[in-house]
């Protein structure tokens, strides 16, 4: 088969690689679709690759063709969803059922071979069946929409209030529409780029603030009340969106981080200060997953794209390109700002 495989430090190359080979209990898939997701960026052009040589990918979907011994849920010819992350099951975290948190995990696509390839091998655990109706590109979104629902409920999220989500990015869309599938009274989604505002909307998002305007704090004042939010939510892990969560957020509301910062965030007393003041709750949120693994955000991601609920629109991709034109779709990340949404790898 081929694979994109990582040497080095932004050394990707697309070459024959050896096919995997089944066990009893996994599953054998023919990637269809595969997404580059953030943190494939500093694994591929910076040094957080976990070793070389790798082949990456994490977001993917595809067709079963082949179950090892064992395996009684899946068929060859099922549309699957990949989830990438393999917990130990024995330690106290993974017990709990807090699969995320577990510190003696593996993973597809970054310390076992991912889906930058014509097929990847997993669990049938890992595998998440869904209907005909769902496309594999839309497959290769499981992923990110268990991310955002995993965030979702984090907080001891209900409806009924004003939800912010910051950051119109994949992962802030789709956190928008959990938040309004779970009943928000109204969603607003804060981002700098209007056609990701644009796109926002069209998913069902109730009002769009760009941050770039000067005065959009007084906007959201009037819109609110000068009450804030009952739920914040951010996504795109950038300091001033971390800062505004502690701005926006409501008396006793929930914020919740889920996007993973890159850079030193500095608070002033004043501004941190507002945690105290509105006696708000923070709290982080990890991958993606649940008791029984992988949990209810893939089978609610799998139930709602099925009825149409939790919507998938065309612009959410930013490029498509074949397997073999990886290298130019990693080659993009070198502008900054220059990928807006998914680039989605296709095997024909
Ligand atoms: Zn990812
Ligand atoms: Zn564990």
């Amino acid at each position: 088969m081929k694979a994109a495989v990582l040497h080095a430090k932004d050394d990707l190359r697309y070459e024959e690689y050896p096919m995997p080979i089944i066990e009893a209990g996994e599953v054998l898939v023919r990637v269809k679709a595969t997404g580059i997701c953030g943190s494939d960026i500093p694994r591929v052009l910076g040094d957080a690759a976990h070793s070389y040589p790798i082949v990456l990918g994490h977001e993917f979907s595809g067709e079963v063709v082949e179950i090892g011994e064992g395996v009684t849920k899946l068929k060859v010819g099922d549309r699957v969803a990949g989830a990438p992350l393999l917990p130990c099951m024995a330690c106290e975290d993974c017990q709990k059922g807090n699969y995320s948190l577990c510190k003696f995990y593996s993973f597809i696509g970054s310390r076992k071979q991912g889906s930058f390839g014509d097929y990847v091998k997993m669990p049938e655990k890992n595998a998440v069946k869904f209907e005909a109706n769902v496309s594999y590109e839309q497959g290769a979104f499981f992923e990110p929409s268990t991310v955002a629902l995993h965030g979702l409920n984090c907080l001891p999220y209900r409806g009924g209030e004003d939800v912010a989500i910051l950051g119109g990015g994949t992962i802030g869309l789709f956190t928008a529409q959990w938040a309004k599938i779970f009943g928000a009274k109204r969603v607003f989604v804060f981002d700098i780029d209007d056609g990701r505002l644009e796109l926002a909307k069209k998913l069902g998002a109730d009002i769009t603030i760009n941050t770039l305007k000067p005065n959009f704090k007084d906007t959201v004042s009037q819109l609110t009340q000068n009450k804030g939010f009952g739920f914040v939510y951010e996504t795109a892990g950038v300091d001033v969106t971390m800062k505004l969560a502690f701005e926006i957020a409501g008396n006793k509301a929930g914020v919740c981080f889920i996007g993973t910062p890159t850079k030193d965030l500095v608070f002033t007393p004043k501004l941190f200060e507002n945690m105290n003041r509105k006696e708000f709750t923070l709290t982080g949120s990890w991958m993606s997953y649940s008791a029984p693994y992988p949990g209810k955000e893939w089978q609610l991601t799998a139930h709602y794209f099925s009825t149409g609920q939790l919507k998938f629109d065309e612009s959410m991709i930013f490029k498509k390109l074949p397997m073999s034109q990886i290298k130019s779709g990693f080659d993009l990340y070198k502008t900054p700002g220059a990928v807006k949404g998914k680039i989605l790898l296709i095997n024909d």
